[in-house]
C-alpha cells in the first residue's frame, strides 16, 4: 500500500515514520504527477497559509481534488484538516467549518487523553499544537471524537481529519485506522 505523503512544508520525518510503523510505504510528495500512482494521501500539520500557497504553485492542491473525486482516502493532521475542510484557506472537501488557530495563546500547545470509540476502549493521547477545530459538520460527516471547545476528528465517507497530531507519540491506532480505510476503498 502507498501513502502519498503531501512534503512540502510541515511535520513530515513525523508522519512519514507513523505512516511506515502503521504498515504501509510512505511516497513524499513535492511536485505533481506522483499522487496519482497512491492509494491514499496523507496531508500533514504545519501552517496552513503557506502549505495551501506551495500546492497550488505545484498544481497539487487540483491533484488532491481529483483524488478524492476519484475516491482515494485523505487523511488531514491539524493544518491538513483547514486544508481539507471549509475556511477561506481549505479546498472544501469536507462539509466541516473550520476555524485556525482556535485555542488562542494561553494554550498554544497542550495534549488531551480523547475518547475514540472507532479505535477501542483504551483512550488516545492528543497532542494539540496551535490546533483548529471543527465548529460545525454536516449530516453526511461522522464525529469520531470531540472536546468541549468542538469537533476534533471526523469523518466523511473516505475523508479523514483531525485537529490534533497523531505522529507524535507512537500511538500507531489512528493511521491503522486510516490504512483500513485505504485497504476498503
Ligand atoms: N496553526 C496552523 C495553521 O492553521 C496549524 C498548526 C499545526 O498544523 N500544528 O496553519
Amino acid at each position: 500500500m502507498k501513502i502519498a505523503l503531501i512534503a512540502l512544508q510541515g511535520d513530515i520525518a513525523e508522519h512519514k515514520q507513523a505512516i511506515e510503523a502503521a504498515g504501509a510505504s510512505v511516497i513524499p510528495v513535492k511536485h505533481r504527477g506522483i499522487l496519482d500512482g497512491c492509494d491514499g494521501v496523507v496531508i500533514p500539520g504545519g501552517e496552513s497559509t503557506t502549505f495551501m500557497r506551495l500546492m497550488k504553485r505545484e498544481g497539487i492542491d487540483q491533484e488532491i481534488i481529483e483524488a478524492n473525486e476519484a475516491g482515494k482516502p485523505i487523511f488531514g493532521t491539524c493544518a491538513g484538516l483547514v486544508i481539507v475542510g471549509r475556511s477561506e484557506y481549505g479546498l472544501g472537501l469536507m462539509d466541516a467549518d473550520v476555524v485556525r488557530n482556535a485555542f488562542g495563546r494561553q494554550r498554544d500547545s497542550f495534549e488531551v487523553m480523547l475518547k475514540i470509540p472507532v479505535l477501542g476502549s483504551a483512550p488516545f493521547k492528543a497532542v494539540f499544537i496551535r490546533a483548529p477545530i471543527i465548529e460545525r459538520v454536516g449530516p453526511g460527516v461522522e464525529v469520531l471524537a470531540k472536546i468541549k471547545e468542538g469537533i476534533v476528528l471526523a469523518r466523511e465517507k473516505n475523508i479523514l481529519a483531525s485537529a490534533f497530531h497523531p505522529e507524535l507519540l507512537g500511538d500507531a491506532r489512528l493511521f491503522e485506522y486510516f490504512l483500513r480505510m485505504v485497504e476498503d476503498a
